[in-house]
């Protein structure tokens, strides 16, 4: 089936999805296989906080604004997760004035295209293509995240 999320061809499955996604149960399967891999081998931890960010700005229910300017801190400003994290908190703080972000304007790279990795180099390289894919396709957004990015920074 088409996962109503990112479009991502999965499995028809029954699987517990998260209450905050616009997601298909094989496609939160998936994501939730990713995210065991990057917990239980610390190879695969430093692209944590991207893998959260491109799924999220791909199967958003509500504002993904703070997903978007973390992946701005991350391809503008070249800011590491230890930079970026005290950032979003300030933002988090000023949520009612974050600006509204929309959906994406094309889907290229899913989660499917990280779940085919076979080890920890290729999950990284696929992850880092995953979410800058991510990033892209909110084109129409970059400026209005950009200024609010260079606000907090
Ligand atoms: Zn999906």
């Amino acid at each position: 089936m088409t996962c109503v999320g990112c479009g991502a061809e999965v499995a028809d499955i029954e699987y517990p999805v998260h209450s905050d996604m616009r997601t298909s149960p094989g496609c939160w399967a998936l994501f939730c296989e990713l995210l065991g891999r990057e917990f239980s081998d610390p190879a695969y931890w430093p692209v944590h906080q991207l893998t959260v960010n491109a799924y999220a700005l791909q199967h958003a229910a509500s504002n993904p604004a703070l997903h978007l300017l973390a992946l701005c801190l991350r391809f503008d400003h070249g800011y590491s997760d230890a930079q970026i994290l005290p950032i979003m908190r300030a933002a988090k703080k000023r949520n009612a004035r974050l600006p509204e972000i929309g959906g994406p304007r094309y889907v290229t790279l899913t989660v499917l295209s990280v779940h085919a990795a076979r080890n920890e180099w290729e999950h990284i390289a696929s992850v880092t293509e995953w979410a800058q894919s991510a990033w892209k396709s909110f084109d129409d957004f970059h400026e209005v995240i950009r200024s609010l990015a260079h606000g907090l920074v």
